[in-house]
């Protein structure tokens, strides 16, 4: 399975671990500086406040103060006569005097020019003048604007009569002055502001001496700059108990750059610190991920995709005190169970193996013998014994006699013979268990059961028994002690039951095979081995031959010395003709006192020596029947596969045909078919 960096549990933590640590401190980070701006603001707020009030009250007393200086010059009586000679003097005096006037006019009822000092006026609407002055005096709604800051007034007489207006224009410039020099002191006590004053088309009035100069309208100036963070702003109309004779003019505060640096620098220390912590949680979750989770985690599956792979001789590794360290030792315990699983079962597949290999050598063997050989050579090579041997019970005798054996000298085998419950072979036959002896020189049991010389080593000994026949004991033995174990004990009870199970088969296919009286085989197995034969001489182009075999006048000794004695005829022939042949050649008696041999892989030519061996043994050799002696002899007829005959009865028939020609022509004789057809070719010429 592939696993992306991302999936891994190591860089999930690490996410996490940012996550939990520059989360709530960046939300902290954001409070603060939302604080701390809104302290800022309130800050510059009241500022704002306390300053446009500073302002306003200084722009209110220069006011204040203007006007009771006119109003003083227009309550004059001097004034009050509208005489130009007498006037004139006055105003100039007043304006000299009041640089906070610009200048004065003085107007008659007819509205016309009496008498002026300082700046002249456009004096186009006199009637509006008049209008404004009565206001001024009668109350009304003021009119004030910026601009035209005049200060008007209805000149009244002692009886009370009108008798014209005077109009100061103010020096708004002195007093912009004023303001300006304020501002200028202020410029160091409100570090952190530049103050404008502003009429009321937001043109600048007066600044602080640090603050730029903006040029035309400020308003549309500041909704273009970027620059501008914090403005406040504020006319000196709003202001409470200043609203008469107070321009329409406006304070305005910009919170210098510098006045939000310290939070700026906070805002940048907190990403600083915001990103140093999650750059420290991200490398600490990456380490702690991958030292103590994913490392451990993939030594565990390393551990784990070695036994997937069935490699089971590796140790799951130590990984640590935690649940995964649980996990591994409870891998661990899982990989050390299937070992020793694995382990038994292998020893148990090399025993099925081994009692296969052992079954199927044994199923190939049909001859008793052979067999016991072939058991006994299995057995030993199994364990790498030095000596063995088989002992089979006779139930004759009742004794246990050694069939085969290795490494044991003849005479032993010759001379042992062992009753039921005596020494090993015996004791462990009639108890029916095996006996593992580890240490012959040590084993008291084994020294009390042997009773003689104990040559020192280790010896196992099982009981041979089938369907519960006891039939004998198989025993194994190797000079150093303790070198056969219960394993091995195990392995041969598997080895004895079958082994066990095949001699009994063997002993009664012997038993039905063979003729019980002459001990040799029956006419069905002739036929049966004579069939097989020939299919292998028709297999390899080979030959086979054919011997029958008959008593010359046995009738004689049945009728002399009687039936018994004609038995013993019949045995010593068969004993004789046995004997005569070689290992491979099947001899069988096919009934009464007829015998015959198939002889594998021999012409006629070739068979016909032990032929006339047979016949002269027979006929050489005398019998003693109850104390006479008497002399047997036969007559013998030979037919060859493939040159007499290539089927099984013609090949029968013709041995029995040369049999005939030989009792014919004398008895005691042996003839071969080729004889029947020369004797046939005779008579065929003679006849003709
Ligand atoms: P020849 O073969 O020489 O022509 O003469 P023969 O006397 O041997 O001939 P025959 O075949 O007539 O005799 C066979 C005799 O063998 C007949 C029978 O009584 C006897 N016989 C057959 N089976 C047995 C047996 O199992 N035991 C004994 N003792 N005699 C048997
Ligand atoms: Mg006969
Ligand atoms: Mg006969």
């Amino acid at each position: 399975m592939k696993i992306y960096p991302f999936n891994r549990i190591w860089a999930k933590l690490s996410l996490l671990l940012v996550l939990i640590t520059f989360l709530p401190l960046s939300i902290l980070g954001y409070l603060a500086i939302t604080l701390q701006e809104q302290q800022v603001t309130s800050q510059v707020r009241g500022m704002n406040y306390g300053f446009s009030r500073l302002i306003a009250f200084q722009i209110y007393s220069t006011m204040r103060n203007a006007r009771g200086v006119f109003d003083t010059m227009t309550f004059s009586r001097d004034v009050a006569t509208i005489d130009r000679d007498r006037i004139e003097p006055i105003l100039a005096h007043f304006v000299q005097s009041n640089p906070i006037f610009e200048g004065v006019s003085l107007f008659g009822l007819d509205k016309s020019l009496v008498a002026q000092a300082g700046r002249q006026l456009p004096l186009k609407d006199a009637n509006r003048l008049f209008t404004s002055a009565a206001l001024d005096r009668y109350g009304g709604t003021p009119i004030a604007k910026a601009d035209d800051a005049q200060f008007k007034s209805l000149l009244v007489d002692e009886r009370g009569l009108i008798r014209g207006a005077v109009v100061a224009v103010l020096n708004l410039q002195l007093l912009a002055n004023t303001l300006n020099e304020i501002l200028g002191l202020l410029t160091q006590a409100y570090a952190n502001l530049h103050i404008y004053v502003l009429d009321q088309d937001y043109h600048v009035i007066a600044a602080t001496q640090d603050a730029p100069f903006i040029e035309g309208n400020l308003f549309t100036t500041w909704s273009d700059d970027p620059q501008v963070v914090n403005r406040f702003e504020m006319s000196l109309k709003d202001l409470p108990g200043y609203s008469y004779e107070t321009p329409p003019w406006r304070i305005v505060n910009i919170a210098k750059p510098g006045a939000i640096v310290t939070l700026v620098r906070l805002q940048e220390k907190v990403m600083q610190v915001g990103l140093l912590t999650g750059l420290v949680a991200l490398l600490f979750g990456v380490f702690f991920g991958r030292t103590f989770i994913t490392r451990p985690i993939g030594r565990l599956v390393n551990a784990a995709n070695h036994i997937a792979q069935g490699d089971l001789s590796r140790p799951v590794p130590f990984v640590g005190q935690d649940e995964v360290g649980e996990l591994a030792d409870a891998f661990e315990k899982m990989r050390a169970n299937l070992k020793r699983m694995q382990a038994d079962l292998k020893e148990k597949y090399d025993e099925v193996q081994t009692l296969y290999g052992v079954a199927k050598d044994i199923s190939l063997t049909l001859n008793f013998n052979d067999l016991l050989d072939v058991i006994l050579d299995r057995a030993m090579k199994i364990v790498m014994a030095e000596r063995g041997s088989i002992m089979l019970l006779d139930d004759d005798t009742g004794e246990l006699k050694i069939e085969v054996a290795r490494g044991v000298s003849s005479d032993v085998v010759a001379s042992t013979k062992v009753k039921l419950g005596e020494a090993v072979s015996g004791h462990v036959l009639q108890s029916g268990r095996p006996m593992l002896i580890a240490d012959t020189l040590k084993s008291p049991n084994f020294s009390k059961l042997k009773e003689g010389k104990i040559a020192a080593g280790t010896m196992l000994s099982v009981p041979l028994i089938a369907k519960d026949k006891r039939l004998g004991v198989l025993n194994v033995s190797k000079a150093t002690p303790y070198t056969l174990d219960e394993r091995d004990q195990e392995l041969f009870m598997g080895l004895a039951n079958q082994a066990a199970v095949a001699i009994e088969n063997a002993r009664l296919y012997t038993l039905a095979i063979t003729d019980e009286l002459t001990k040799i085989y029956i006419r069905r197995f002739f036929y049966q081995r004579l069939s097989e034969e020939l299919r292998r001489a028709r297999r390899y182009k080979g030959s086979c031959t054919v011997i029958i075999l008959d008593i010359d006048h046995f009738k004689r000794f049945n009728d002399t010395y009687g039936h018994p004695q004609g038995d013993q005829v019949l045995i010593h022939v068969a004993r004789t003709l046995k004997s005569c042949m070689r290992k491979v050649d099947i001899v069988a008696r096919l009934g009464g006192e007829e015998f015959a041999v198939v002889c594998p892989e021999q012409s006629v030519e070739a068979a016909l020596v032990p032929a006339e061996r047979i016949r002269k043994a027979v006929e050489g050799s005398v019998l003693d029947l109850n104390g006479v002696k008497v002399q047997v002899a036969v007559s013998i007829g030979l037919a060859d596969f493939p040159h007499h005959s290539d089927n099984q009865a013609d090949l029968i028939d013709r041995a029995d045909q040369a049999l005939y020609h030989a009792k014919h022509t004398g008895r005691n004789r042996v003839c071969t078919y080729d004889q029947v057809l020369a004797a046939e070719k005779e008579k065929a010429a003679a006849g003709s």
